[in-house]
C-alpha cells in the first residue's frame, strides 16, 4: 500500500524531510494544491517523470505542468520570458495560473511532450510549496486521477484509483477551489485563455490587457485542427455513468421545465439530477444529489468532482447536471462539464 502522510493539521517537518527524500529519489508523491491534487515528480528526472504518466494512463502527447516555489527554479528551464508575462505571474502568483513560457530546452522531452514552451505555476498552498521548496526543484505535476476521469480533490476520491501506483499520498483535506488552474498563453499582447479556472477572463481584462477566450474552451476538436494545447483533444473529467448538462437560464421556471419533460420523455430510463441546492426541494419527486448553491458558484466548483464522481455509486441510467452561468469561475465550471458530459447538452 502507498505511504499516508496526514497534513491536515500541519506540516510534520521529520515527515516532509521523508517526502523530499521520495522526490529526489525519483519517486511520485500525490500531494494538494489549492487548485485540486496534484500526481508530482522531480521535473528534471526523466524517468520519475515517466512513472506519472503510467500512473495515470496519460497520453505521452500530453505535456505537464511545472510548479515552482520561487523565481529562481523559473530561470532554470525557461527563456525569453516578455514584459506581459511577468506582470501576469506578479499578479496571479501563487494561485490557479499557469502560463505557457518558452522552455530553454533543459527539461525532460516528457515534461513538455516534445515542445518548445513550458506551462508553469507557483501554486497557492503551503503543503505543496513546502514540498517542492524542500525538494529544491520543479516539480511536474498533472491532476492526480487516471486519465479522463474527474480529478481528485480529496484523498478519499483517489486512493483506490492511485494506491500502488505511486510511492506516498499526503493528505491535506478538501481542495479549496476544486477545479484547475487558468491555463494562459501569451500571443503578441493578447492573452489566450487555453482552459478556464478560477482566474477569469474578466479578472486579467481587469488588468487592461487584451484576453480572449480559445475557441476549443467550448468546441470539440475536429480531425485535423490545429490545436494550442494538446490537452484539449483528450476525453476529460468525465464519470462512468453517462451524463447530460441542462444550460443555465436565469428563469428558474425554464431550467426545472426542460428538466421535467425530459425525464417525462425518457421514462423508459432511471435518470438522476444533479442541482442546485435551490432546486432539491421543487425537484423532489426526482433522485437528486444537491452540488451547491446557484448563487455560490465557488461552492459548485469545490463540489463539482466529487460529486461526479459520487454519481457513480447509484443505479440510474444516465444524470442531468444543472449548468451554471458561463461568467468569470463559472466560464471553467461549464467548460470541465461540457467535456464531462462529452458536449451533450440540454437547452
Ligand atoms: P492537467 O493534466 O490537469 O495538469 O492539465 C494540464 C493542461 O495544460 C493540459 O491541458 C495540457 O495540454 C496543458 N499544457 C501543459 N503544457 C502545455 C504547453 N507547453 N502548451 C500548451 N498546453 C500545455
Ligand atoms: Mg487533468
Amino acid at each position: 500500500m502507498s505511504k499516508v502522510y496526514d497534513f491536515k493539521g500541519n506540516i510534520k517537518d521529520n515527515e516532509l524531510e521523508e517526502i523530499k527524500n521520495i522526490i529526489n529519489k525519483g519517486g511520485v508523491v500525490v500531494f494538494p494544491t489549492e487548485t485540486v491534487y496534484g500526481i508530482g515528480a522531480d521535473a528534471k528526472n526523466k524517468e520519475a517523470v515517466e512513472k506519472i504518466f503510467i500512473a495515470k494512463g496519460r497520453p505521452q502527447d500530453n505535456p505537464l505542468i511545472v510548479h515552482i516555489s520561487n523565481y529562481d527554479m523559473l530561470k532554470e528551464f525557461t527563456c525569453n520570458i516578455s514584459e506581459i508575462e511577468k506582470t501576469l505571474m506578479d499578479k496571479f502568483w501563487p494561485g490557479p495560473f499557469t502560463i505557457i513560457l518558452n522552455s530553454n530546452g533543459t527539461l525532460p522531452l516528457n515534461v513538455t511532450a516534445g515542445l518548445n514552451t513550458v506551462g508553469v505555476r507557483m501554486p497557492d498552498n503551503n503543503i505543496a510549496l513546502s514540498i517542492i521548496e524542500k525538494s529544491n526543484t520543479p516539480i511536474a505535476a498533472p491532476s492526480a486521477n487516471i486519465s479522463g476521469r474527474p480529478s481528485g480533490t480529496n484523498i478519499n476520491d483517489i486512493f483506490d484509483e492511485l494506491n500502488n501506483k505511486v510511492n506516498a499520498f499526503v493528505d491535506g483535506g478538501e481542495t479549496n477551489i476544486g477545479i484547475e488552474s487558468t491555463v494562459v498563453k501569451v500571443d503578441k499582447s493578447v492573452i489566450n485563455i487555453l482552459r478556464p479556472g478560477k482566474v477569469s477572463l474578466e479578472d486579467i481584462k481587469a488588468l487592461g490587457f487584451d484576453v480572449k477566450l480559445d475557441k476549443h474552451v467550448f468546441a470539440d476538436v475536429k480531425e485535423g485542427e490545429k490545436i494550442e494545447s494538446p490537452g484539449m483533444k483528450h476525453k476529460h473529467y468525465a464519470p462512468s455513468v453517462k451524463t447530460i448538462l441542462l444550460e443555465y437560464t436565469e428563469d428558474e421556471s425554464v431550467m426545472i421545465n426542460t428538466l421535467k419533460k425530459y425525464v417525462k420523455n425518457n421514462s423508459d430510463k432511471n435518470i438522476g439530477i444533479l442541482c442546485f441546492d435551490e432546486h432539491k426541494e421543487l425537484l423532489k419527486e426526482y433522485n437528486v444529489i444537491n452540488i451547491g448553491s446557484v448563487n455560490n458558484v465557488l461552492e459548485i466548483s469545490s463540489n463539482i468532482y466529487t460529486k461526479l464522481r459520487s454519481i457513480e455509486n447509484f443505479d440510474c441510467d444516465e444524470w442531468i447536471i444543472e449548468g451554471v452561468s458561463r461568467t468569470g469561475i463559472g466560464t471553467a465550471i461549464m467548460n470541465r462539464l461540457t467535456r464531462a458530459c462529452s458536449y451533450n447538452i440540454l437547452k
